[in-house]
C-alpha cells in the first residue's frame, strides 16, 4: 500500500484527498497542512506549502510513495524540481512548465506557436504604450495582470477611464509587485473550463465543469475564486469537446515538450465558446478549483495510478467516468472576496445529505469555524442537473452559520433559454408563396392554350387521416390551377386491379403524377405498387429509378418533404456547407433523402434510427437536427443543442384528434434557433412541393 503527501489545504485538496482515500493502492494519506474536513481521511502535516524545503525532507523522511500538488505557488516556486532532485516522486508540472500559467505573455506565445484559437493581445511594460494600445483597440478591453494573482489579476475594462486604473494598479502601483500586463480583446460566450491529466504528450481529458467566478447572483459583483460549479455541461456538445482536446490542449502538450519544458500535472484550460468556436481565456498547471470538486467524485477508475504515471513518465491509463449530474456551492464569509471575519461557527454538517468539501475552515475548543473567504463547498450528485441543483439548494439550509452566505443560482447557464429569439418557420406562408409561382406558371400555360398539368391521386379505402392528406392535396391542386383527379377506390381492392388501374394512368397521355396515399391494405405490396407507377409520373420519386437519380446526384425528381426541407433552410438563409446534420428515422420517403440532399450540400451527416444507442449524444452534435420517426414527443430538450435548427416531419395524432410532431415544441424551442411547428410547418410544404413536382413531371413528359 501507497503512501501519499498532498501539498494545500483548500476545498481542491479535499477532493483530491477523497479520491486517493478511496484508491484501492493506497494506504495512509498525508497532507500539508490540510484543514479539518480532510483530517477525516488524511493525517496533517503542519508544514507551509511554501516551504519546500522542509516538504521535501519530510517526504524523505516520511517514504513518501507519491507527492500531489494541488495549488499554484508550490508549482511556481519550483517545488517537482526540488523533489524529483532528490529522487521524489511527484505530481504536478516543474517551475518551467508552470509558466503556462504563471506568464499570460508565455502562455500566448504558446499559444500562438501551437496554433491554438485565442484572443488577439499584446504585452507591455511601459504605461503609456499600454494606455496607448488599449485606446487604439475596441471596448471592453481584457487586461491581465502578468504573474500570479490568485484568480484576481484580471479587469475587464468597459471604458478608458477603467482601462486607465487598471493599467496603473498593475504597472505604476505594483499592487500584485510585478510589471508587466497583457492586453486582450474581449471575448464573449459561455466560460467553461476542461482538465487534463498531461505527461509530456500524452493527454487524457476530465469531464468538462463550469465556474463561477462573480460573487452574486446574475453573474454579478467582483471576481472570486469560484463561488460554485457544476458538470456536466449541455451547452457544449461531445464534439466541441473532441474539439477542445484536439485542437487546444493536445497541441499545447505537444508545444510544451517541444519547448523542453513537458507537463507533467493538471493542464487546465479556462475556455470560451464564442461565435467562431472555443477559444481560450487562460491556462491553468493544476486542478482547478471548485472544478475539481464536482469533477473528481465522478472518477470510478482508481487514480493512484493516473497520478503516478503522470508522475513517472509512464503510460497513462484510460479513466472511467460516472455520467452523473454534480452541482457544488460555495459557502462564502460574509464581505469576501473584500474584507471578511474569521471564527464564526458552523453547525449542521453532519445533517447535511451527500458532500460537503471544505475550503478555508479551522477548529477552536472542538468548534468548527470559518477561517477563509470560501468556506466550504456542499455537493449534490444526481441523476440530473435539475435534480441536483434542488438538491444541493435543499441541503445546503441545513449548514447553519451567521456569516456565511452564497449564491442561489449556480448551474443557471445550463438551464438558461437561448439568448437569440427562436424563429419558427412559417411553414404554411412559405407553401403559399410556392403554390402561388406554380399557379403563374400553370396560368401562363393556359394564357398559351397549353394542356393544363394533372395529378391523379389514388386513395384506397376510407382511412380518416389519409383522407384529410387527399383532402390537402386536392385542395392545392385548385389553389394551383392543376387538373385533379381523385380515383376512390374500395378498401378490398386486388393488388392486380390496382396495379391495372396504375397501368392505365401511366398510359394515359392527360395524365402527368400519379400519387398514390399510402398506406395501403395489408393484400397490397406498397412496393410493386410504387415499382409499376411510370418513373416519369412519379410525383412522390419513390420509384426506384428516381431513387437511383436521387442517388447519382441526377435530380430531376426529389421526394417531396426532403424538398420541402431544403427549400426551407435556404430560404430561411440557414448555413448547411460544413455544418453537421443528425437526421432521425431512416425510411425511404424522408429519412434517407434528406440524408442525400444534405449531404451534397455539404453537411457532415449522420444518420439515426430506432436502434441507435445514446441518441440524445448523437442528436446534440446536430446543428441541423430532421426528425422523422413518428413517435410523439420522442425528441426533448435533452436531445437538442443550443442554437440548433430543428426540422420536425413527425405527425401523430392523439385519441382526441390533435396533432403533435416527434419534437416536443414546448421543451425544444427555448434551445433553437430555428424550429417547425406541427402542424404549420413540414406538412404544408411537402404538398407545395407536390405541386411543383407535377409541373416538373408534366415539363419532362412535354419536354
Ligand atoms: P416511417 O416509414 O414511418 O419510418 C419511421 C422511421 O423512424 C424508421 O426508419 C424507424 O427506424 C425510425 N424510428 C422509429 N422509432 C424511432 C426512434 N425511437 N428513434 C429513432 N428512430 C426511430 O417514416 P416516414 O414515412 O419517414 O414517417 C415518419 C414520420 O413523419 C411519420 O410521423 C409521418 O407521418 C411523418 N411524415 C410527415 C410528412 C409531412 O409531410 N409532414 C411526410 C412524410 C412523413 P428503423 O428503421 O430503425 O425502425
Amino acid at each position: 500500500m501507497k503512501s501519499v503527501l498532498v501539498i494545500g489545504s483548500g476545498g481542491r485538496c479535499h477532493a483530491i484527498v477523497h479520491a486517493l482515500h478511496k484508491s484501492p493502492s493506497v494506504g495512509k494519506i498525508y497532507c500539508a497542512k490540510g484543514n479539518p474536513g480532510i483530517a477525516q481521511w488524511a493525517e496533517l502535516v503542519p508544514i507551509k506549502e511554501t516551504d519546500i524545503n522542509a516538504l521535501r525532507d519530510w517526504a524523505i523522511e516520511n517514504k513518501i510513495d507519491l507527492t500531489v500538488v494541488g495549488p499554484e505557488v508550490p508549482l511556481s516556486l519550483g517545488i517537482v524540481d526540488e523533489f524529483r532532485k532528490v529522487g521524489l516522486k511527484i505530481f504536478g508540472h516543474t517551475q518551467a512548465a508552470t509558466q503556462i500559467e504563471s506568464s499570460k505573455e508565455f502562455a500566448k506565445i504558446m499559444m500562438q506557436k501551437a496554433h491554438v484559437p485565442t484572443a488577439a493581445f499584446r504585452s507591455f511594460k511601459d504605461y503609456s504604450e499600454a494606455f496607448d494600445y488599449v485606446k487604439s483597440r475596441p471596448f471592453p478591453a481584457v487586461i491581465k495582470y502578468d504573474g500570479l494573482a490568485a484568480g484576481k489579476g484580471v479587469v475587464i475594462a468597459y471604458d478608458l477611464e477603467q482601462a486607465q486604473v487598471a493599467l496603473q494598479d498593475m504597472l505604476l502601483n505594483n499592487t500584485f509587485g510585478h510589471d508587466k500586463v497583457v492586453i486582450e480583446d474581449f471575448l464573449q460566450g459561455p466560460e467553461f473550463s476542461l482538465m487534463c491529466f498531461v505527461c509530456g504528450k500524452q493527454v487524457v481529458a476530465m469531464p468538462l465543469a463550469q465556474d463561477h467566478k462573480r460573487v452574486f447572483d446574475g453573474d454579478k459583483g467582483p471576481n472570486t475564486g469560484g463561488m460554485g460549479a457544476y458538470t456536466p455541461l449541455p451547452f457544449i456538445t461531445p464534439q466541441e469537446k473532441q474539439f477542445a482536446i484536439d485542437h487546444i490542449m493536445q497541441p499545447i502538450a505537444n508545444q510544451m515538450a517541444e519547448e523542453g519544458c513537458p507537463l507533467s500535472g493538471v493542464l487546465y484550460g479556462g475556455l470560451m465558446k464564442t461565435a467562431d468556436g472555443i477559444k481560450v481565456i487562460e491556462f491553468n498547471a493544476r486542478f482547478g478549483d471548485p472544478e475539481t470538486e464536482v469533477v473528481l467524485p465522478l472518477l470510478e477508475s482508481d487514480i493512484y495510478p493516473m497520478l503516478y504515471a503522470v508522475a513517472t513518465k509512464q503510460q497513462l491509463p484510460s479513466l472511467h467516468w460516472s455520467n452523473k449530474a454534480v452541482m457544488g456551492v460555495v459557502l462564502a464569509s460574509k464581505g469576501y472576496p473584500g474584507k471578511y471575519e474569521k471564527g464564526s461557527p458552523i453547525t449542521g454538517l453532519n445533517d447535511y445529505d451527500g458532500i460537503v468539501y471544505h475550503m478555508g475552515t479551522a477548529i477552536h475548543d472542538e468548534q468548527l469555524q470559518t477561517a477563509g473567504g470560501r468556506v466550504m463547498i456542499a455537493l449534490a450528485i444526481t441523476d440530473s442537473l435539475s435534480l441536483s441543483q434542488q438538491k444541493v439548494y435543499q441541503q445546503i439550509e441545513k449548514i447553519h452559520c451567521p456569516q456565511l452566505f452564497y449564491r442561489k443560482d449556480i448551474g443557471h447557464w445550463a438551464f438558461e433559454e437561448n439568448t437569440e429569439q427562436t424563429v419558427v418557420i412559417d411553414g404554411k406562408q412559405m407553401a403559399l408563396q410556392i403554390k402561388e409561382k406554380v399557379r403563374e406558371k400553370v396560368d401562363s400555360l393556359i394564357s398559351q392554350n397549353k394542356r393544363v398539368p394533372a395529378l391523379a391521386v389514388i386513395l384506397v379505402g376510407d382511412n380518416p387521416a389519409s383522407k384529410t392528406y387527399v383532402n390537402g392535396k386536392i385542395k392545392a391542386c385548385a389553389l394551383t390551377h392543376i387538373e385533379s383527379h381523385l380515383i376512390n377506390l374500395p378498401e378490398t381492392i386486388s393488388e392486380q386491379e390496382l396495379l391495372e388501374q396504375i397501368e392505365t394512368l401511366n398510359n394515359d397521355d392527360q395524365i402527368d403524377g400519379i400519387l398514390v396515399q399510402l398506406p395501403l391494405p395489408k393484400q397490397i405490396s406498397t412496393e410493386k405498387i410504387i415499382n409499376a407507377i411510370a418513373p416519369e409520373k412519379d410525383v412522390d420519386a419513390f420509384h426506384p429509378i428516381n431513387v437511383a437519380h436521387l442517388w447519382n446526384a441526377k435530380t430531376d425528381l426529389v421526394p417531396c418533404t426532403p424538398k420541402g426541407i431544403m427549400h426551407m433552410l435556404r430560404e430561411m438563409q440557414i448555413d448547411i456547407d460544413g455544418r453537421i446534420a443528425v437526421v432521425v428515422g431512416r425510411s425511404n420517403i424522408v429519412g434517407k433523402p434528406i440524408a442525400k440532399l444534405l449531404l451534397d450540400a455539404n453537411a457532415t451527416v449522420i444518420m439515426a434510427h430506432s436502434h441507435t444507442k445514446n441518441l440524445e449524444e448523437i442528436t446534440r452534435m446536430a446543428d441541423i437536427l430532421v426528425v422523422a420517426v413518428g413517435k410523439k414527443h420522442c425528441i426533448g430538450k435533452q436531445h437538442v443543442k443550443r442554437g440548433a435548427v430543428v426540422i420536425d416531419v413527425g405527425i401523430n395524432r392523439d385519441i382526441d384528434g390533435k396533432l403533435y410532431g416527434d419534437v416536443n415544441f414546448d421543451e425544444v424551442k427555448p434551445l433553437a434557433s430555428y424550429i417547425t411547428p406541427v402542424p404549420g410547418g413540414i406538412g404544408p410544404m411537402t404538398i407545395a412541393m407536390l405541386m411543383e413536382n407535377t409541373l416538373d413531371c408534366y415539363k419532362l413528359r412535354n419536354k
